[in-house]
């Protein structure tokens, strides 16, 4: 078995509403995936987290050293790939376009073996997971905090168990929201709040002591992701669990914050940290160090596919927590292609959703949907 080609198909499209989180600002949808073709026909499926165009350059980058491997192989051609670009590398696009060239080796690795992915990670925890609604950005020209609390409720209708909101734009308007949110959604649906790194460390204490008393799960990204000492500040200084790590690619990013305690949760992102062959290590690091991974997840149906894999074999730890933990991302912002990229959508019914159990990643890719959302210009 060799590969043949290596393809990136950059999907694109113009959102009806723009949004913005405290760190970006979405007028468009774009998503990289990557599709890693076999001299025998087989064909693997992969995504990279961040910019689009930035990810399939360096994909195409990486290409020419994969051409006429075997792509079963996949930790040396992780770590061939990873040395290749080392010296320039180590974080952020180097490992967001390896993320992608890694997941599409294991879903051909599935479909080589005739076994989901999870069953080659070591075994199906689960069969099932329960998702948490991720959206509530900020949107222009509109009142924020009812139009929050009104896009929650929504989500507390479908059936979702626990919801994710912006925050990190402005103390006082933040804890309107918080609290407005709290009330829509009633005391029984769990709150987490997700900052993108928009304070500074005195912000993100005053927020986490006040919004304390709305019942909060996890404080996601209070601060910067280069300053590990001020996650530990703020860790120290308020109440809520801090969770971060979808910034943090790799090992090596995720040592220090794991090392240092200066985290309650760890969020790898499997398009991100590194594909299935970092994630599985980072797992490691995370049960070694006691802190709680719950994974980040945005993108397409690729993505989903990918994240659902990983969390299927993820060991529950302690063992005796529920298998329908840990929880899923489900990011309900408007992307037409998130589910029109396969031919089976990967939705949600009542805030759970079944894992796939077909080969590699569990999915057929819908070849019409690329060619719709392919960015016209380049
Ligand atoms: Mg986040």
């Amino acid at each position: 078995m060799k590969v043949q080609a290596v393809n990136t198909y950059i999907l694109d499209h113009k959102l009806e509403t723009a949004f913005e989180s405290a760190s970006m600002s979405f007028k468009r949808r774009q998503h990289c995936l990557v599709e890693i073709v076999c001299e025998d026909g087989t064909v693997g499926w992969g995504e990279c987290l961040g910019p689009a165009k930035a990810n399939a350059e360096v994909v195409r980058t990486y290409a020419q050293w994969l051409i006429g491997q075997n792509p079963l192989e996949t930790e040396k051609l992780w770590l061939t790939l990873y040395n290749r670009l080392r010296d320039q590398g180590q974080r952020g696009l180097t490992m967001t376009a390896l993320s992608g060239i890694d997941i599409a080796l294991w879903d051909i690795k599935g479909k080589r073996f005739d076994v989901p992915i999870s069953t080659l990670l070591g075994g199906r925890f689960r069969e099932s997971v329960r998702a948490y609604a991720t959206g509530s950005f900020s949107r222009e020209g509109v009142d924020r905090v009812s139009d929050v609390a009104a896009e929650v409720a929504r989500y507390r209708e479908e059936g979702f168990h626990a919801v994710k909101i912006k925050i990190g734009f402005d103390v006082e308007e933040d804890l309107k929201v918080i609290e407005a949110v709290r009330e829509a959604i009633g005391p029984d649906v769990r709150l987490m709040i997700d900052a993108n790194h928009g304070y500074d460390y005195l912000e993100a204490v005053e927020v986490g002591k006040r919004a304390a008393a709305f019942g909060i799960d996890w404080f996601e990204e209070p601060v910067l992701p280069e300053q590990i000492g001020t996650y530990q500040a703020v860790r120290a200084d308020q109440p809520i669990p801090v969770a971060s790590g979808e910034n943090w690619h790799g090992r090596y990013a995720m040592q220090e914050p794991l090392a240092r305690r200066a985290i309650d949760i760890i969020q790898p992102d499997i398009c991100g940290v590194g594909g299935f062959s970092e994630m599985r290590r980072v797992v490691d690091m995370a049960a070694m160090h006691g802190v709680r991974l719950v994974p980040h997840v945005w993108g397409t149906a690729v993505c989903l596919a990918a994240s659902l894999q990983f969390m299927a074999a993820l060991p529950p730890n302690p063992p005796r927590r529920s298998p329908l933990e840990p929880i899923m991302e489900f990011d309900r912002t408007e992307n037409p292609f998130r589910q029109a990229v396969v031919k089976t959508p990967l939705e949600h019914c009542r805030g759970v959703m079944a894992i796939p159990d077909g080969p590699g990643l569990g999915i057929d890719i819908n070849r019409e949907a690329l060619i719709t959302y392919a960015l016209k210009e380049q």
